[in-house]
């Protein structure tokens, strides 16, 4: 089992192993696998097949200086794409606790607009009829909440 491990080491030493290129070429194999379940088409089936084996070729790899250099070339290409798909886990978060809080405010707050000059005001809900100064420019008007 020993000597096992030690062929395979030895296999891959000196080879190019999986790097950011490798793996994000397995994952387009494996989405376009789906996407071959899902509508039965060949050419889905060809280029994941061709990803495949693009992907394993460059494992296997003995030339790793030019695999490193294509992987560079690739994160340099992708670093763009990378940054925007970074921040949208953080992006989608704020975006979601903005809207929360915006429907929590709406269950406490009556939000109209002030009649003379439309700015946007808010007072708490169930008073009932209540006078409203705008804060802007100081009209009164009354305001059922
Ligand atoms: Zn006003």
């Amino acid at each position: 089992m020993n000597d096992f491990r030690y062929k395979m080491a030895q296999f891959f030493s000196g080879r190019t192993g999986v790097d950011a290129l490798g793996r994000t070429v397995t994952w387009i194999a494996l989405i376009l696998m789906l996407l071959t379940m899902i509508t039965g088409s060949n050419i889905f089936y060809l280029i994941a097949m061709a990803c495949l084996v693009y992907s394993v070729w460059r494992m296997l790899s003995k030339n790793y200086q030019k695999r490193y250099y294509e992987n560079q070339k690739f994160l340099e290409k992708t670093a763009g794409i990378r940054r925007k798909f970074s921040g949208f886990p953080y992006k989608a978060k704020t975006f979601f606790s903005r809207t929360k809080a915006n429907y929590e405010q709406r269950k406490v707050y009556a939000i109209f607009k002030c009649p003379n000059c439309k700015q946007k005001l808010r007072a708490p809900r169930g008073r009932g009829k209540i006078q409203v100064t705008c804060s802007k420019c100081r009209t009164q008007f009354i305001k059922k909440v």
